[in-house]
């Protein structure tokens, strides 16, 4: 296998990449070759307009990893990072003050709305920052078109019960510790997939769902017209990793998320959710699960996807690597 593409969120999406770069440099991918290129086709429905700036969490978090340039700790921003332009402009009393907008990562946002300005898609502006980033993939934003994931929360003072609030704000400021009653993504049904996303998934050797967010992650790329109807297409086989383990999620939201479109919080529940591609709409092949979800690999497999179990917590780049190569045994 000389190409695979993978289908990503942030955090989750671009520690999993780390550790497929370093399997594949190593030769530890089962039938892929040491040479084999990766596409990233990432979410860009996390993006956000602030300040003026168009800010793109998801390929942000996607570039500074792979390219060296991330805060590790926090698995997101910039290493390093000072923060003087965001107490400035809290000093001014400028909404929203909760984001946040460090003093390194401000630059890229510069430089990515200017080329916005001057009429360069967005997919030509992330190639571009790339050119710094060299981030060892070919990053593609699932569309160039404004896409943004929005959440319903309940609210007693509005007349209508409920609220929407923007992904963003729901996950920084009210550490979704609220439930979501519902994700509503807002231009979705009418983008288009950006340049080269659909070739991506149809001319690849493999494609891997990494265990992102199954629904404002990986669930909003699938929305993207085309997309879904490519992976079924694809003569590639179609494998994904559960970023539910042990009944939840290891970092971030999964849980909230999938409780409000009423998916089980399960290993399982989730690969039957992205669905087989032997079944009317399902896009995978296979489905890893972890080792503590093992009891859930029998209903998987009844779903018609094969199914294994393994260890599936990204903690250093060797256990990535072996997921990734588990993950490839499953359908190779
Ligand atoms: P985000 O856009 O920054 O939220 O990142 P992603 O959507 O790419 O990934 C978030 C998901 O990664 C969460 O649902 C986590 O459950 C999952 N995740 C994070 N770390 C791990 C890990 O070590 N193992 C597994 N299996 N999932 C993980
Ligand atoms: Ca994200």
């Amino acid at each position: 296998m000389d190409s695979i593409t993978v289908l990503s969120g942030g955090v989750g999406g671009a520690r999993f990449l780390q550790g497929l770069l370093h399997g594949i440099a190593h030769g530890r991918l089962p039938g892929v070759s040491p040479d084999a290129t990766v596409t990233v086709v990432a979410n860009t429905a996390d993006d956000l307009w602030l300040h003026g700036l168009k800010v793109c969490p998801d390929l942000d978090t996607v570039m500074y990893t792979l390219g060296g340039g991330i805060d590790a700790e926090r698995g997101w921003g910039r290493q390093d990072e000072t923060w003087s332009a965001k107490d400035e402009l809290a000093a001014y009393g400028v909404e929203p003050t909760w984001f946040g907008l460090g003093d390194r990562d401000l630059a890229t946002h510069l430089v990515r709305t200017q080329m916005l300005d001057a009429g360069y898609p967005l997919s030509a502006v992330t190639e571009a920052l790339c050119r710094r980033w060299q981030p060892g993939v070919r990053l593609l934003p699932m569309t160039d078109d404004r896409v943004e994931t929005h959440i319903a929360i309940a609210d007693v003072d509005s007349p209508s019960g409920r609220r929407v609030v923007h992904f963003q704000e729901y996950w920084v400021r009210l550490r979704a510790a609220v439930p979501a009653d519902a994700v509503i993504v807002v231009g979705l049904e009418t983008c288009s997939p950006a340049p080269g996303v659909l070739d991506a998934v149809t001319g690849a050797d493999l494609v891997l769902l990494p265990p992102s967010n199954p629904v404002v992650s990986v669930g909003t790329i699938l929305g993207v017209p085309g997309v879904r109807d490519a992976l079924r297409a694809t003569s590639a086989p179609v494998v994904g990793l559960s970023p539910i383990v042990g009944g939840t999620h290891v970092h971030g939201m999964a849980h909230q998320m999938l409780t409000s479109i009423g998916v089980e919080v399960s290993a399982g529940a989730v690969g039957r959710h992205y669905g087989a591609r032997t079944s009317a709409d399902g896009v995978l092949d296979g489905w890893l699960v972890d080792e503590r979800d093992a009891d859930q690999v029998a209903g998987v497999r009844e779903a018609g996807l094969a199914c294994a179990a393994a260890p599936l917590i990204m903690s250093d780049l060797d256990a990535t690597a072996a997921m990734a190569a588990a993950a490839i045994g499953l359908v190779t």
